[in-house]
């Protein structure tokens, strides 16, 4: 095989329900190649992803076509320096990110390997991953143990994460109600257990640095985005003030910027494959995160697509030093998909199928296709 050329290029949201507003839309892509082979990407579902798909369907594909689905690496920086005055953050490189991982998943089923050959190998196949378990902040005490103790025992997750998603226009507004929380799941679990507290950017620096501390006494192994993710020297200051690791970096959208957060002291970096560089973009990541001892730790919300491409990259890294994001757990975008990745003693597992591993329905992914 000396090529893998580029038929076409589709980009569509997917409605899981018929009820789902746009914003609750997935946003994905399939490239096809001239011998009928077809690779799956998905970009970030932010605001349904429909931004990145229009860059898709307007500028990208139309490019796209009749190239070489071996020279990834060129396609992503050529389109990426094409498009970069839109910012060229988020929704360019969500675009670029989708596209981006369906041509790895496409290369992988000419090859017939599975894509974590194709980066150089899997250190292991067995992935621990951990529940992110968010929306807490609008739940009281009681049904914050509720949700976190009805996952725990079903999914039993090597780690369990419990995310707020409170308001990002205030800060501080309720800290001992969150340590309250904080303090019932540590209770819940026991004292090994291995837990993390995302605070979805709601702290200032003095009310980051006073939950921190509590955190650590809580034995909470890690302390995600305490403070807005924009304000990279603020997050920086709290990394640096804590001994809790402090982790940032899911809206983080280039290698630069990614550069700036751990120049700021951030230690632990949870970059996402599908806002970000797809595979091609979160190899340059663990380059960049092994040359500063640096935790590499990808944020991942996406139940099938983005979650095995993520799976095939976390498997392929040196150092697993915590679980992987695992976020949704209802099946509710199992529809289309043949054998939907699920855990099973608290692993995810890669097989040796080719690509990403993903079986596609597409007569059934097509009824819920926009
Ligand atoms: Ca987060």
């Amino acid at each position: 095989m000396n090529s893998i050329t580029i038929r076409s290029v589709e980009a569509f949201q997917v409605a899981w329900s018929p009820d789902a507003p746009p914003g609750r839309r997935s946003a994905f892509v399939r490239i096809e190649a001239e011998d009928g082979s077809v690779g799956w990407g998905e970009a970030s579902p932010m605001m349904g992803g429909e931004h990145s798909l229009g860059i898709i369907r307007r500028d990208l594909a139309p490019a796209l076509v009749g190239q070489d689905a071996l020279d990834h690496a060129v396609i992503h920086d050529r389109l990426l320096h094409r498009g970069i005055k839109l910012g060229p953050e988020g929704a360019l490189t969500g675009a670029l990110a989708a596209i981006d991982i369906a041509l790895w998943d496409l290369q992988g089923k000419a090859l017939g390997l599975p894509v974590y050959k194709l980066l150089g190998g899997a250190w292991r196949t067995e992935i621990p991953f951990y529940a992110s378990i968010g929306g807490n902040a609008a739940r009281t005490v009681d049904e914050v143990l509720a949700t976190v103790e009805a996952r725990w025992r079903k999914e039993t997750p090597a780690a369990i994460k419990i995310r707020w998603d409170g308001g990002r226009t205030h800060q501080d507004i309720d800290i001992p109600g969150d340590l309250a929380k904080a303090r019932a799941v540590r209770r819940l679990v026991g004292d090994d257990f291995p837990l993390a507290f995302d605070a979805n950017n709601q702290y200032s620096v003095g009310g980051a640095i006073r939950v921190g501390r509590a955190l650590e006494d809580l034995g909470y192994i890690w302390f995600e985005e305490p403070v807005q993710h924009y304000d990279v020297r603020a997050m920086g200051e709290v990394a640096q003030r804590l001994d809790i690791t402090v982790s940032a970096g899911e809206q983080t959208y280039t290698l630069q910027a990614l550069a700036d957060l751990i120049a700021a002291g951030v230690r632990m970096v949870q970059p996402d494959i599908v806002k970000m560089g797809g595979l091609t973009g979160l190899q340059q990541c663990a380059a960049l995160c092994r040359a500063h001892a640096v935790e590499l730790v990808p944020h991942q919300t996406q139940p099938v697509i983005g979650h095995m491409a993520n799976l095939h990259l976390v498997g392929s890294l040196m150092y697993q030093t915590k679980p992987a994001e695992y976020a949704d757990a209802s099946g509710r975008m199992d529809i289309g998909f043949v054998d939907p990745p699920r855990p099973r003693n608290g692993c995810f597992h890669l097989s040796d199928k080719p690509g990403l591993g993903i079986g596609v329905n597409e007569a059934e992914l097509n009824r819920h296709r926009v």
